[in-house]
């Protein structure tokens, strides 16, 4: 099961994606709620083509690019490479704050279909860096197959 957007239960939840826009100083503007509804109902991360398809003409290019970059600088959506080297997005465990992505887990990437998924019970181990080193980010990716792959 996905965790719920920030605590939003529910699908379609217009009024829970409305206050986790305003708690978050972004205004709230169709395009952003459609981001929000789409990623929300989908079990694996989604890439902006992705997006993009599904928004359909209403929204270009630029703008879902700076709405997920909005969202990313927020600590509501992380990104995820998958294996063409494609950044993905999923939702954000509710840890994650404007200054300090929380995510630290590894990522299930398919093989066959190229679908992402987030293994939040699944940490990051402890990484030593040599002293004055400073670690910024770690991403550790598992591939396999997915469950629709897996027949
Ligand atoms: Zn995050
Ligand atoms: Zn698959
Ligand atoms: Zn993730």
């Amino acid at each position: 099961m996905k965790e719920d957007l920030k605590g939003v239960s529910g699908h379609s939840d217009t009024e829970g994606f409305k206050a986790l826009l305003r708690e978050n100083n972004l205004k709230v503007t169709q395009p952003r709620l459609r981001v929000l509804e789409i990623i929300s109902e989908k079990d694996t991360a989604i890439s902006q083509p992705e997006l993009e398809k599904m928004l359909g003409k209403e929204t270009d290019r630029v703008t879902l690019y700076r709405i997920l970059a909005s969202f990313e600088e927020k600590g509501i959506l992380h990104k995820v490479f998958d294996l063409h080297g494609t950044a993905t997005y999923a939702t954000c465990s509710q840890d994650c704050t404007a200054h300090k992505h929380e995510d630290q887990h590894i990522h299930f990437i398919c093989s066959n279909c190229n679908s992402v998924t987030c293994l939040d019970e699944t940490a990051i181990p402890n990484i030593k860096v040599p002293a004055n080193f400073t670690l910024q980010s770690v991403a550790i990716n598992a591939v396999g197959l997915c469950d629709k792959c897996h027949l």
